[in-house]
This record gives structure tokens, sequence and C-alpha cells, in this order.
């Protein structure tokens, strides 16, 4: 995978062996157990706090994403007014918290991630979608947010595409950064603040024991006075969450680096995380060696959640991505692509993470992001050590925090409903965005699938 295909990797570490005890323990070893790690280190220096981690620190999604950050802890602003209207101020103020508060810790403990400041951009290749970009915008300035509608003309200013007919520029908004840099970044902040990490020890049972949590893996067990599950789209012994939160697999494909004159072909200077307005979208961005990171469209569920290193590789998914590159950017082609993988999203019929707990509140998970997790993350796990440490905040008191989202239903209607939902979604996105009878009935319920 192209991030994590790197000599300079951390050496793994030693999986558990025997039995020890902790004060906290953090099931998942992706971006939101590593902040978990290191907000509840922060609070509390020389708690001992054990990360148990399945494969190796970031195996999940965490090193396998765009690396592309959005400020939004709601998916969204137009997402959290649409769920919370009346804490949507609250949870845009509080994602811009967050987001200042994970730059700072980025400087202050030097990790060094490749962190690029950036705008957003929109772009639209059908005029129904420039018209929902612009229905979106009083929502988004109402937010703070910088944005414009560009035109044509405009839109190539930042990038070269044919099919681009317009766009919604978001100024200085998000970041993107090298994600594999960032887990590996955390993950010896981790270790600096006094944390143990366990890799290669996954957790196969929660025990309530004398009220303390014992946690199992192959190897050992560890007893502690807390837990947080950070699985996210993995299926863990907690099962509770599996009903919020299910994994969709996304792909993605890397190209090798452009040449100057391919560059010139595209006009793409700056630094923008894009994506376009479809609701089967692509997103898109450079990395610091001149390539096009290009993801997304084809959100595959499969069959009981299962979550499956066989799914990450799809002749058919990747073909099809590589096509509509060189659809988008036919000036580049003969271009190759250097690698290809995929990824589970942990996904929640809201989009918005989602947060459980069990055992009186010693054991508190949270997931769910839905494809706008690298910083949204770092929230999800503050929030999950509130819960766990039975404190009463500002974030424990959300609406978003206080209620799950609509459960998926089991097997073998799961399936059923989302194969029907991409199915009236690509409808959708061929037929003008107009909704048909099913999508309109579960927007009804706030009810919705992405990746
Ligand atoms: C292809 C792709 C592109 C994406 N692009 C973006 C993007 O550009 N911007 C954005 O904001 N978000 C993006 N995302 C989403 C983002 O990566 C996630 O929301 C985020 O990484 C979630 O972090 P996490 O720690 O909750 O989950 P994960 O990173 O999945 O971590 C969960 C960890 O738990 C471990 N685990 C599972 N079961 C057990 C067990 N029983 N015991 C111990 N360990 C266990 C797993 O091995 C895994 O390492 C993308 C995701 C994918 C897959």
């Amino acid at each position: 995978m192209f991030w994590t295909d790197r000599a300079d990797r951390p050496v793994e570490t030693d999986p558990l062996r025997g039995e020890c005890a902790a004060d906290l323990v953090i099931v998942g070893g992706g971006f939101t157990g590593l902040w978990a790690a290191v907000q509840a280190l922060e609070e509390q220096p020389g708690r001992r706090v054990v990360v148990l981690e399945s494969g190796a620190i970031g195996t999940g999604a965490s090193s396998r994403n765009g690396g592309m950050l959005d400020e939004s802890i709601a998916h969204g602003a137009e997402n959290a007014h649409s769920h919370w209207p009346d804490e949507a101020a609250t949870l845009i103020r509080l994602g811009q918290e967050n987001f200042y508060q994970l730059r700072q810790t980025l400087i202050d403990h030097e990790i060094d991630c490749d962190y690029r400041p950036a705008s957003w951009l929109d772009v639209a290749t059908e005029p129904w979608q420039l018209d929902a970009l612009e229905e979106g915008l009083p929502i988004l300035r109402a937010s703070g947010d910088i944005v414009e509608m560009l035109d044509a003309g405009q839109t190539s200013t930042h990038i070269r595409s044919a099919t681009f007919i317009g766009a919604l520029l978001s100024r200085d908004y998000g970041a993107i950064v090298d994600p594999a840099e960032l887990v590996w970044g955390l993950q010896r902040l981790v270790v600096e603040m006094g944390g143990v990490i366990h890799e290669h020890s996954k957790a196969v049972s929660f025990d309530d024991v004398d009220a303390q949590m014992v946690v199992r893996t192959s190897g050992g067990a560890v007893r502690a006075d807390r837990v947080v599950v950070a699985t996210n789209a993995y299926p863990g012994p907690e099962r509770s969450m599996r009903r919020h939160v299910i994994p969709v697999y996304d792909h993605v494909l890397m190209t090798e680096p452009l040449t100057e004159a391919q560059w010139a072909a595209v006009g793409w200077d700056g630094w923008e995380g894009i994506d376009d307005a479809a609701n089967q979208f692509h997103y898109f961005r450079r990395t610091a060696d001149g390539r096009i990171l290009w993801g997304g469209y084809d959100a595959s569920y499969h069959f009981n959640s299962s979550v499956d290193v066989r799914h990450e590789q799809s002749d058919a998914v990747h073909g099809l991505l590589a096509a509509q590159f060189f659809t988008t950017f036919p000036q580049l082609e003969g271009l190759d692509f250097s690698h290809r993988w995929g990824g589970p999203i942990g996904t929640t019929s809201r989009f918005t993470c989602a947060w459980g707990t069990k055992y009186d509140g010693r054991l508190a998970w949270v997931g769910g992001y839905t494809g706008l997790g690298v910083a949204a993350s770092r929230f999800g796990a503050r929030v999950a050590l509130d819960l766990v440490d039975g404190k009463q905040t500002e974030r424990t008191e959300l609406a978003m925090v206080r209620t799950k989202p609509f459960p998926f239903p089991p097997e073998p209607f799961r399936s059923a409903v989302v194969a029907l939902t991409r199915k009236s979604i690509q409808r959708a996105d061929a037929n003008q965005g107009k909704e048909n009878a099913w999508l309109r009935l579960l927007g009804r319920f706030g009810i919705g699938f992405d990746s």
C-alpha cells in the first residue's frame, strides 16, 4: 500500500503475552485508539494505558485513506443541520476546536506528517450538482466558512478538466496529510507519554470480573478499570456496536509521479482536497512526491459485514476508477498507476460516528465516521474518554452523542437494504439527482448510505 510501503516504518511491538493490569485498555490502534491514548495521557499523566491492536498500528482505515482532513465532526455542516438543527452551531464550533487542537498537538510534539493547510473544492460535472452546491451555501456561510461558487473558467484556474462545469470553493478549510506518518507520529507520542502498545494482539472477549474489565487476547489478558473500543468497521467482540456501524469498502488508485508537462496539462498547483458533487463521488489530491491519489465512487458492502483482505483488491472496481480518471483527465492518457488498494470505512445511517457504553459505563465504544474520520476521530475518542470516565461535559450532553443512528437490520435484510439503496443512489445520479421513493422514504427518517 502506497502510504505504508516504506523502509522507515516503525519496528512492530511485541504481542501481549501473559497477564497485566492497566487503568485503561484501548482496543484498536487506528486514529481513534491512538487519539484516545494521547488524550487520556495528556489529561492524566501516569495513567496506565495499554493499546491492543489486532494487526500492525494503522492496519485499518487510518493508514489507507485519502489524508484529507475536514474540520467537521458531523460529516459536514449540512448534515449537522439536517440531523440536529438546534445544536448544529455547537457541533460546528466543537469541530473547529477539535481541528485546532489536533494541529496544536502535531506542532507541540513535532509530528511531521506532511500537514498542508488546504482549501476544499467540490467540483460539479452536471448542472443539478451545481444547483445542489449552491443550495448549501447559506448554511456554510452561516457556519463561518469562506465559500464561493466558481464557474467552469474559474474552476480551471485550480484544476483543468473538461468535465468540470463549476465548483464550490471552501477557502482555508481543512488540510491534507500523509496518513501513515500521522498514525506513526501518534504511535510514537503514545509511547513517549508512557502508554504501552501491543500489536498483533486481537481482543477476543470482554468480561466484567469483580467490577473490573478483563480483555483477553489469544496470548494474554489485561485487567483494567476502563475499556475504550475503537475497532470502527471491524466486527470486534463488542456486538452492540455492529448494529450501528457497518463496513463499506472504498477503493483507491495512486498514479506514478507526473512529469512537469503532465502537471502543466492539469494546471493543478495548489494543495486542494477535491471531491465531485455526485452522490457516488470521487475524491482526489496531490502527494508530496508529485502523484495524484484518486479514490471513491463505488462503495461496496460484503455479506454479513465481512471485513477481509480479499475485499481490498477488485479488478472491476479499480478498472472502473481508472477509466473514470481518464474520462476526467484525458490529457493524462498513458499515465500509469503504481498502487491500488481498498479499506473498510465504518459507516452509520446518519454519516456521523456513534457512541455506546456497557458494563455500567466501564466500557465505551465509538466508530462510524463514514469517510470523514481523519480529524473527527480525535473528537470521537475525546467523547469516548468522557463517557468511560463518567464525566458530564458539553460533549456528552450533545444529542449527537446521546442518540444512536438508526440501526442496520440483520442479514439477509441488511445486504438487501444496502443493495437497494446503492442502486437507488446510482439511479439518482443518472437522473439529475432525482431521488426515488425509497431514498425519499429513508430521507424522511434521516437515514442514508454513504462512504
Ligand atoms: C480508502 C479510504 C479513504 C478514506 N479517506 C478519508 C479522507 O480522505 N478523509 C477522512 O477524513 N477520512 C477518510 N477515510 C476514513 C478514515 O480513514 C476513518 O474514518 C478513520 O481512519 C477511522 O479511524 P479508526 O481508528 O476509528 O478506525 P481504523 O483505522 O479502521 O482502526 C480500527 C483498528 O482496530 C483494529 N481492530 C479491529 N478489531 C480488533 C480487535 N478485536 N482487537 C484489536 N484491534 C482490533 C483494526 O486492525 C484497526 O487497526 C477513508 C477511509 C478509507 C478506507
